[in-house]
């Protein structure tokens, strides 16, 4: 069976990011296919200069809908009711910020977590990519790598199977260099 596309689009001081990134979704999801689809900036349109943030919902509006796709920006991003926003999924599409993750490591399990989103995945109370983060200490403690649940429910989302023994053995790899 063929993977499924996944098109990541980047603000252009992300640039040098994306291939880390690419490498991690392929370990958390290897029937995923990372696509370099392109750089694009984020819209002032969507900027609310009393919060010098912009709003997450908005730019997300401006990925196709028909296409699974991830937008990597560099800009502080917001949802009414939050102070800030790690990143924000909605069916097919997804946003994330840099600018609050302090390691690329970090930006990469952000990644992966809307990724799943997109996919259908919901959040996951276990040691796990989908366990929610309010703050950088819980973004920092969790995996990132799959409970064996979620990847359960995406196995029924991607046609390839993960090995797991695998992904770990990577995962702890990107860990060290990153
Ligand atoms: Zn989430
Ligand atoms: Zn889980």
């Amino acid at each position: 069976m063929q993977d499924k596309l996944l098109n990541i689009y980047w603000q252009e001081q992300c640039a040098e990011m994306v291939p880390e990134i690419s490498e991690g979704l392929k370990v958390v999801f290897p029937g995923l296919e990372p696509f370099y689809a392109g750089s694009k900036e984020v819209p002032s349109e969507n900027y609310d200069p009393s919060r010098y943030q912009y709003d997450a919902l908005g730019l997300l509006q401006h990925l196709p809908e028909e296409e699974l796709s991830v937008w990597i920006v560099a800009e502080d991003i917001y949802h009414p009711g939050y102070r800030y926003l790690y990143g924000a999924a909605l069916p097919n599409k997804a946003i994330v910020s840099s600018f609050r993750p302090d390691t690329l490591d970090e930006l990469k399990k952000e990644v992966c977590h809307e990724v799943g989103h997109t996919l259908g995945l919901e959040h996951c109370r276990g040691k796990c990519l989908m366990h929610v983060s309010r703050n950088g200490k819980e973004l920092e403690k969790k995996p990132l790598l799959l409970c064996r649940r979620c990847q359960k429910t995406m196995e029924k989302a991607l046609p390839k199977t993960v090995d797991l023994k695998d992904a770990r053995r990577r995962t702890s790899f990107f860990k060290q260099f990153s």
